[in-house]
C-alpha cells in the first residue's frame, strides 16, 4: 500500500482500477518543402485552423448543453489562440523562411510560446499553457491527419492517471465511466480542476509521483475531498473508505429530498439560500438545485472576451433577462469589480506589482464615472422589470459609499428626465470585504440598505494572504479566530443597524461553517448552485438554538485548528 498527496481540486471518494494514459506526442519530421509548395502548406494551415476552430465550437455547443455556459467559456481562450495574429503570422514567415514542412513549423512555434508562458510568474496565467498544449495538439492532429483516441474507448469505470489531462480531455469524460482522476502537475484554478467541479468526479491534482507509482490495472482510492491517493490498498483501509463512499452516496439523496423546501431550521428560523452566478445562461442550474434568488451576480463577466465594453442597451438587456427569469425572487447585481485577477484590456487598466491592493473595484468605477454611469443606468432601468438590488464591491470607507451613491442618483436624476421607468427605492448594498469596512461597519450600516460579506477577498486581507499565490495558499484560513470575529462583528453591527447581512464568497458554500454562520445571526447565504441542497439540508437538520451555542463556544476557542476540529465534529453529528 503507497500513499500519494496531492491538492485536492474537486471533492468525493472513488475506490475504482487505475487507468493510464500516456503523453501524447507528435513525432513531426522536419521535411524539406520545395518554394512552390509554400501556398499548399499555407492552405493547409488555414484549414486546419478552420477545423479545429469547428471542432471546438461543436464541444462548447455540447459542454454547454450538458455543463452549463461557464465550463464551455473556458473553451473561448482556445478559440483566441487559434485567432492569434502574431501566432499565425510567425508561422507563416517562418515556412517561407525556412521551407520546411508547417506541421513542424506549427510544433515550433508552439513550443516557444508555451516555453514563454511557463515562465511566468502568475500561477492563473502559467495554468494558461495547457490550453495552449491542448489547442495546439488539435492542430496538429488536422495537419498530421490523426485522430485522437483520448478517453472514448474506455469500457469499464476506472481512475484515469495522467502526467496532465487538458481541458478537452476533462470535457470528453463520460462520468459512468471515469470515477475519478489524478494528475501529476495542475493546480487548484486550473481549468481542469474547474470541469472536474462541475462533472463532480472526483480528482487530485498536483500529485507529482501518480504517473511513475501506479500502473494500469493498480486498485486506487481517491479521495478528492483531502488530496489524497492510497494505491493498492489494505483490506481495512479499503473497508473504511468503502463505507465512506457509500454514506457519500447516501447523504447525497437526501440532501437532493430537501432542494426545493425552505431554508429553514427545526424551531423556525428562517434563512434565504441564494446562488452565486456570473452569467445569465447559470439561471436554470440555480432552479434546479433550489436556489430561492440570486444573492451575487458577478457583472465583470460580462465585460470579458470581447473587444469593447458593453454599451448601456446591451447591459439592460442582460440584466433584464435576469430580472424577469427570477421573477419576484431577489437579485443582487455587484457593480463592476475589475482589476486583481480580473483584468480587462479594453480600459487600459496598467499592470500593477500588487493587484488585488490596486486600482480594482468600486476604486476602478469612481475613477471612470464613464463607465460606471452606463453600469448603473443599465441597472436601473432593468430595476423596472423585476426585483434587483445593487451592491458595490470592495467599500473601504464611508466616503466611497457616499461617492458611489452621488453617481447613482445623478443616474437616477437622469433617468427621470429621459421618462425611464426604474424602481426608485432600489436597495443599495455594501460588499464587506475589506477589513476597515468591517471594522467600521457599525458607520457603514447606517447608510447601506444590506451587506453582503465577500469573505474570498476578506480573507486575504485580513489574513495578508494573496487568495491567488498557492505558496502562502496554507495560511488561507477561513477558520482562523480573526476572521470569525470579523464576522460576528459586522452581522452585529447590520443587525443592531436593522440592515439584514449576506455571505457570497465562497465560506458560505462549505459546509463545514454552515452551522457556525447560522449561529451567528447570517441572513442570507449565497453559495455556487450545486452547493444549494446540502447546505439546506444541513440547515434544515438543526435547530437555531443550537447553532448559536455552537457559535459561542467557537469563539471562545484560540487557534484554526481547534476551530475546525470542533466544527468537523459537529458537521458529522448532523450528517449522521
Ligand atoms: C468575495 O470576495 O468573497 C467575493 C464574493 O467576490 P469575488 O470572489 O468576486 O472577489
Ligand atoms: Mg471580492
Amino acid at each position: 500500500m503507497i500513499k500519494l498527496k496531492g491538492i485536492p481540486a474537486a471533492p468525493g471518494i472513488s475506490i475504482a482500477k487505475a487507468y493510464k494514459v500516456g503523453k501524447e506526442e507528435f513525432d513531426i519530421p522536419q521535411e524539406a518543402i520545395r518554394p512552390d509548395e509554400i501556398p499548399l502548406q499555407i492552405q493547409l494551415f488555414e484549414e486546419a485552423l478552420i477545423s479545429t476552430r469547428k471542432e471546438i465550437i461543436e464541444l462548447q455547443k455540447r459542454i454547454s448543453k450538458d455543463m452549463g455556459q461557464e465550463e464551455a467559456q473556458i473553451f473561448d481562450a482556445h478559440l483566441l489562440v487559434l485567432e492569434d495574429r502574431m501566432l499565425i503570422e510567425e508561422v507563416i514567415s517562418r515556412l517561407k523562411k525556412e521551407q520546411v514542412s508547417v506541421a513542424f513549423i506549427f510544433s515550433e512555434v508552439l513550443k516557444k510560446y508555451i516555453a514563454v508562458f511557463s515562465k511566468i510568474e502568475d500561477e492563473y496565467l502559467r495554468e494558461r499553457t495547457a490550453d495552449l498544449n491542448d489547442v495546439g495538439k488539435r492542430v496538429l492532429r488536422h495537419l498530421l491527419g490523426k485522430e485522437h483516441k483520448g478517453l472514448k474507448d474506455l469500457k469499464e469505470r476506472v481512475v484515469v492517471i495522467a502526467h496532465d489531462l487538458s481541458p478537452s480531455d476533462t470535457a470528453a469524460m463520460h462520468k459512468q465511466l471515469v470515477s475519478a482522476f489524478v494528475t501529476d502537475i495542475g493546480g487548484k484554478t486550473s481549468h481542469t480542476a474547474i470541469m472536474a467541479k462541475s462533472l463532480e468526479i472526483p480528482a487530485v491534482v498536483g500529485s507529482v509521483e501518480a504517473t511513475t507509482k501506479i500502473k494500469t490495472g493498480d486498485m486506487l482510492i481517491v479521495d478528492g475531498t483531502m488530496g489524497v491517493v492510497i494505491i493498492n490498498p489494505d483490506e481495512e483501509t479499503l473497508r473504511v473508505y468503502q463505507e465512506e463512499e457509500q454514506k457519500l452516496i447516501g447523504v447525497a439523496e437526501r440532501f437532493v429530498a430537501v432542494k426545493d423546501l425552505p431554508g429553514e431550521t427545526k424551531d423556525k428560523h428562517l434563512v434565504k439560500i441564494v446562488a452565486n452566478i456570473e452569467l445569465p445562461e447559470e439561471i436554470p442550474s440555480v432552479k434546479v438545485h433550489g436556489g430561492e434568488g440570486i444573492g451575487l451576480y458577478r457583472t465583470e463577466f460580462f465585460y470579458m472576451n470581447r473587444k469593447d465594453a458593453p454599451t448601456e442597451e446591451e447591459q439592460f438587456q442582460a440584466y433584464k433577462f435576469v430580472a424577469e427569469e427570477m421573477k419576484e425572487s431577489s437579485v443582487v447585481i455587484r457593480t463592476l469589480d475589475l482589476g486583481g485577477d480580473k483584468y480587462l484590456s479594453q480600459f487600459e487598466m496598467p499592470k500593477e506589482i500588487q493587484p488585488f491592493l490596486g486600482w480594482r473595484a468600486i476604486r476602478f468605477c469612481l475613477a471612470r464615472p464613464d463607465v460606471f454611469k452606463l453600469q448603473l443606468r443599465a441597472i436601473l432601468r432593468a430595476s423596472a422589470y423585476g426585483k434587483l438590488r445593487l451592491m458595490y464591491p470592495m467599500i473601504s470607507s464611508i466616503e466611497e459609499l457616499r461617492q458611489a451613491n452621488v453617481i447613482l442618483e445623478d443616474c437616477k436624476q437622469e433617468l427621470g428626465h429621459e421618462r425611464m421607468k426604474f424602481d426608485e427605492d432600489i436597495e443599495v448594498g455594501v460588499m464587506i470585504e475589506v477589513p476597515s469596512a468591517a471594522i467600521t461597519a457599525d458607520l457603514l450600516a447606517q447608510e447601506a440598505d444590506f451587506f453582503s460579506i465577500g469573505t474570498n477577498d476578506l480573507i486575504q486581507y485580513a489574513l495578508a494572504v494573496d487568495r491567488a499565490n498557492e505558496k502562502v495558499a496554507y495560511l488561507y484560513e477561513p477558520a482562523h479566530p480573526a476572521v470569525l470575529r470579523m464576522i460576528k462583528s459586522i452581522i452585529d453591527a447590520a443587525h443592531a443597524h436593522k440592515i439584514w447581512v449576506g455571505m457570497c464568497g465562497e465560506m458560505a458554500s462549505d459546509e463545514v461553517f454552515t452551522l457556525v454562520l447560522l449561529g451567528l445571526g447570517l441572513d442570507e447565504f449565497s453559495l455556487s448552485a450545486l452547493a444549494i441542497p446540502q447546505i439546506k439540508y444541513i440547515i434544515r437538520s438543526v435547530t437555531f438554538e443550537d447553532a448559536q451555542a455552537a457559535a459561542v463556544q467557537v469563539l471562545s476557542l484560540s487557534t484554526t485548528k481547534e476551530v475546525e476540529t470542533f466544527m468537523r465534529t459537529k458537521l458529522k453529528e448532523i450528517l449522521k
